[in-house]
Order: structure tokens, then sequence, then C-alpha cells
């Protein structure tokens, strides 16, 4: 039964790393609850600080990458004014 345990472990029906008995096969090595413990899940929560940028609305520090998405729900009628800032002369009002 040792190559039986092995086939199971690696198409999903116990876990690859201790053996325990999941369910139903899905066609790739899966771990029990267990053992995804051990591994390090979604993003690491130590990384290095983002960037950030000061809100020229309410002058809150924000994730640079977040800023739009604080503008527009936090000042959505400063929204107006950045898009008024960013127009290009040139370009064909109502394009998008
Ligand atoms: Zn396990
Ligand atoms: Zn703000």
């Amino acid at each position: 039964m040792a190559g039986d345990v092995a086939d199971a472990m690696l198409d999903g029906t116990l876990c690859e790393i201790c053996g325990e008995f999941l369910g139903e096969p899905v066609g790739y090595p899966v771990k029990c609850a267990d053992c995804k413990k051990d591994e390090p899940e979604g993003q690491p929560i130590n990384r290095k600080p983002v960037a950030t940028v000061i809100c020229p609305s309410c002058q809150k520090r924000v994730k640079e990458a977040g800023l739009g998405r604080h503008v527009k729900d936090t000042h959505p009628e400063s929204q107006q004014v950045m898009k008024y800032n960013h127009r290009v002369r040139g370009n064909t009002p109502g394009g998008g």
C-alpha cells in the first residue's frame, strides 16, 4: 500500500506532508489544515513600509497606491479638481 499512499499524497487525497486523509482527490498535492499553518500564507506582514503620500485634501498620510481610492471614497468632490489638473491639452474630451 506504500505506493498507493504516495499516489494519494500527490493527488490530494492525503495531506502531502503528514498523510492525513483529506477527501476527494483533486489532482494536485494538498496540505491539511495543520500543515498549512506552518506555511506562510498570503502576504507577509513584516514588509518594508509602503510608499505614502500626503492627501492634498485632508493632509492625511495615505498609501501612494491607495491615494486615488482614498480621494474617491473620502473627497469625491475633489476628484473633479484632480481631473482638471490632469487634463491634457489636445485630448478629445469625453473619450473615456
Ligand atoms: Zn498534514
Ligand atoms: Zn484625504
